[in-house]
């Protein structure tokens, strides 16, 4: 089931590698102030592209990004 970014909250998420999509890994229960040292086997819900990332933090925002 894919998560549902809620505005102002922060996430794990990881870069596919192949459409560039970002993927949501899950809620980020420390706010962005967390390290991260770990790499995470991810499914890209868009192209199904499976693939080993290093996560980052990333705070949803109210806006909406054009792409
Ligand atoms: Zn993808």
């Amino acid at each position: 089931m894919p998560l549902e970014p809620q505005p102002g909250t922060w996430y794990i998420v990881v870069t596919c590698q192949k459409c560039g999509s970002t993927v949501f890994v899950f809620r980020d229960l420390t706010d962005g102030k967390g390290s991260i040292n770990a790499t995470y086997s991810v499914t890209c819900p868009r192209c199904q592209q499976k693939g080993d990332y290093d996560g980052r933090h990333y705070q949803h925002s109210h806006k909406s990004s054009a792409l």
